[in-house]
Order: structure tokens, then sequence, then C-alpha cells
């Protein structure tokens, strides 16, 4: 009788197998370790965009981001979106400064999870491989969506405004709008408001001021009015808020001339507004006698002419703003045509509206330099420049990252983030029933923790 026992053997890892098991640890660990850095300068943008550090000459902390770390827009405000979930969700925050979760998944996991949900989600990124987390997260959002289609569908349907008159005549209205029509009633209300109270702001000193709802219904008494002067004529999307500005010939040549700078109805506003707006516009000269009558009134023309303004299109393309991406633009004369400047392309350049505004009003100065170049200056006259310097970067970057994760406390490896996930199908139904708070609302409270 033979007993036969079979003898585990152990045959040595071939060499090249070892280095490359070793090259692949090498991978993970530093993967890790740049997840951990991200959590931190994820947390560094969201204090800045808190902090409206972007605030100065930038429209968004992601045109900023774009702009002086030299990120591709979409990925700037994709960083600056995930920055700002995960200011309320703590635990993915922690688990992507602690290098367990990758920033893919992070990423991915911002776009659904809340802080109701954010354990059980975390506890799926880290089971998961990052397609898992990427599947759960596409079903998750169409549950979502469903739900949000089911309510948009609801306010919709339930639209309604009923128009009554009472015993004593008086017209009464009770009325449901979708939150779209909502918005623009709001708008317009807000602007009938503006325009009726400032007309007749001190009028009257010894009247009452009308309370809130006897102004919304002078409001909607207004926009009445006009709605049905034009016809109920929406316009072009450009028409519909012309400004007039009255602005004496002085003021745009020197904004600290005497003479009046006014919005139609709305007042005074400062020099540089007006001049902003003088920029690029059709514009009306007239002439008025000691009394302030009209007496003279040219033809309308445009500023900038339309073929002109199709050239300097084709020419800048965008904003001329360092870092500004934004394609509808308005002209802006580098010397003002009050001031005896020319309407010729090389005068010219596009801005948006926002940059536009920035160069008026906000001490931001842009010149062309003898090369043609553009130049742009802060207001304390720093430069500008279309591509920030590069940043300082230690010797041995790497290394001195590992340092400061050391320092930290953090003992990252190669197995810091790998998932538990044993390669069993993913049984996405499944999932989202356990997971998901409106797959079983009456089972949520027991299924909270964990899945
Ligand atoms: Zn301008
Ligand atoms: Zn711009």
């Amino acid at each position: 009788m033979s007993i036969h026992v079979a003898i585990p053997t152990v045959v040595p890892t071939h060499p090249v197998v070892a280095e490359l098991d070793r090259l692949g640890d090498e991978i993970a660990e530093l993967s890790a370790h740049l997840d951990a850095a991200t959590a931190r300068l994820l947390a560094l943008i969201r204090e800045f965009d808190a902090r409206g550090g972007w605030n100065r000459g930038f429209r968004s902390c992601a045109e900023w981001l774009a702009w002086r770390v030299g990120l591709e827009p979409g990925a700037a405000r994709e960083r600056v979106r995930v920055a700002r979930a995960l200011g309320t969700l703590p635990q993915l925050a922690q688990a992507l400064a602690r290098g367990q979760v990758s920033y893919s998944k992070v990423r991915a996991l911002t776009r659904v999870a809340t802080p109701e949900t954010e354990a059980r989600l975390l506890a799926v990124a880290r089971a998961g491989t990052a397609v898992h987390v990427e599947r759960i997260v596409r079903g998750w959002r169409q549950l979502d969506r469903r739900a949000e289609a089911r309510l948009a569908t609801r306010q919709h349907t339930g639209r309604g405004l009923h128009v009554y008159r009472d015993d004593e005549g008086t017209v009464v209205l009770r009325g449901r709008l979708d939150p779209e029509t909502g918005a623009l009633l709001l708008r317009a209300l807000d602007a009938a408001r503006e325009t009726l109270y400032q007309r007749t702001r001190g009028t009257d000193p010894g009247l009452a001021p009308p309370t809130r709802a006897q102004q919304q219904a002078d409001a909607l008494g207004l926009l009445a009015e006009s709605a049905l002067h034009h016809e109920l004529d929406p316009g072009a999307p450009g028409e519909r808020y012309q400004v007039v500005v009255h602005v004496d010939a002085a003021v745009l040549t020197d904004p600290e001339a005497p003479g009046q700078s006014e919005l139609e109805e709305l007042g005074h506003v400062p020099a540089g507004t007006s001049r902003r707006l003088a920029c690029d516009a059709s514009r009306v000269v007239m002439r008025h006698d000691e009394h302030g009558r009209a007496v003279e009134i040219g033809a309308r023309t445009r500023t900038i002419p339309p073929a002109l303004r199709r050239a300097l299109c084709h020419r800048d393309r965008t904003c001329r703003f360092p870092g500004c991406e934004v394609r509808v633009g308005q002209g802006h004369h580098l010397h003002h045509w009050a001031q005896g400047g020319p309407t010729i392309l090389s005068n010219l350049i596009l801005l948006c509206r926002r940059h536009h505004r920035a160069v008026h009003e906000e001490g931001y100065r842009v010149t062309r330099a003898a090369d043609g170049a553009l130049r742009f200056a802060r207001p304390d006259g720093r430069p500008l420049p279309d591509v920030p310097p590069a940043s300082a970067v230690p010797a041995d970057p790497i290394g001195s990252l590992e340092r400061r994760h050391a320092a930290d406390g953090l003992r990252l490896h190669a197995h810091t983030a790998c998932p538990s996930w044993r390669g069993e199908r993913l049984d996405l139904g499944w999932a989202l029933d356990v997971l998901h708070p409106a797959a079983f609302p009456r089972e949520r409270g027991d299924r909270g923790g964990g899945a």
C-alpha cells in the first residue's frame, strides 16, 4: 500500500515576472499617493472657490483653474464640481485622502451621492472596480432622472391659471406654473416693479408706500399693458433687453468730465459703464438745446458695421481675455472711438460681456504692444499673461509627496486601493434595489449602513 502525499511545490518566480510585479506595485503605490494628493488639491480648490479667489477678472473658478494650471476647460469644470461636492461628502473625501479609492471612482460617485447615501456608495467604491462604480452610477442616475421626469410631468400637467370676477367685480387670480414659466413671470414682475417704482419714487412723500402685494399687482398691470402694446411679440433675443443710455459726448471722451451719463429710467451710471455700452452699439447722435430739448437727431448707425464685426469674429474667434473661451462677444475699441480711436480691425478686439466689463469698469487694462500682441494687466498693474509662469516644482517631486504623506501618518502601499471584488458578475438591478433610496422606500431604514 502506498500513500500519495501531495507536497505543494513552489516554483521560483521567474526574475522577469518578479521585476514586472515590482513595477506594477510601484505604479499602484504611486497612484495611491497621487489620489491622496488630489484630495488635498481638491480641498484647496474648494477653499479658493468659496473665498472667491478667482473673482478677479475671471468668470468662474473653473476658468481660472484652466488658465492657471493649464487644464482643458472641461476637466477644470469637473475638478471644481468634484471639489464642491466633496465639501458635503466627508466620507468620500476622506477615503480619497487616504488613497483608498481612486479619483476616477470619486468623480463618478459625486454625480449621485448625497450625505444620506455616501456611506453606501463608498462601500460600492471600495468593493468594486471603477467599471462597476460607473455602471452603478449610470443606473442610479436613470432612477433619479425617472423621478425627475415624473415630477416635471406633474408640474406641467398641473399648470393652470384661474381668472374670475368676484361679486364686487374685483378680478381674482389663482394659478400654478411650471418652474420655467414661473421664473419668467418672476423676472418680468421684478423688472416691471423696478420700472414703476423707480419712476414714481419720491413723488408723493405724504402717501404711504404701497405694500409688496400692491406693487406686484401694479407690475402685472404694466406687463399686460406692454404685452398688448407690442402685440404679444416677444422679439428677437438680442432686442428683448435694450438699454438706452443718455451720455454727453464729453463724458465718453473723458470720464472725469462733468455731464450726464444715465441709463434710461434707472438714473446715473458710472462713465465706464456708458463707455462700455457705447463701445459696440447702435448709436443715435442727438443735439440738445440748453433746456434739454432735442434739436437735431441723426440717423441710427452701428458703431461697428456688420461687415467689420464679421471680420473681427473671424479673426478673434473667442474673447481675447486670458483664459476665456467664450465665443459670443462684443467689439471693444482699444482706443475708444469717442476719443478719436478709429473703428478698424487693428483697433478692435473681441471681449465677452464679463470681460468687457472688467476692462471698462474694473480697472483691467488691455493694450496692443508694438509687436501686435495684446497685453492684459490687472488693476494693480501686474501683467496677466495668456499662459501663467510654470509653478516651482521640487527637484524630487515624488519623494517630497511621499515624505509629506508619511508626515501626515499615511501608510500607502500597492494594495491600498485594491477592490475587494473577487470577479463575480455585477447584478446591476439587484445592486440598485439594495442601494438606491427610491427603489425600496419602505425598507430604507435598515439598509442605510452598508452594501
Ligand atoms: Zn470696450
Ligand atoms: Zn471673456
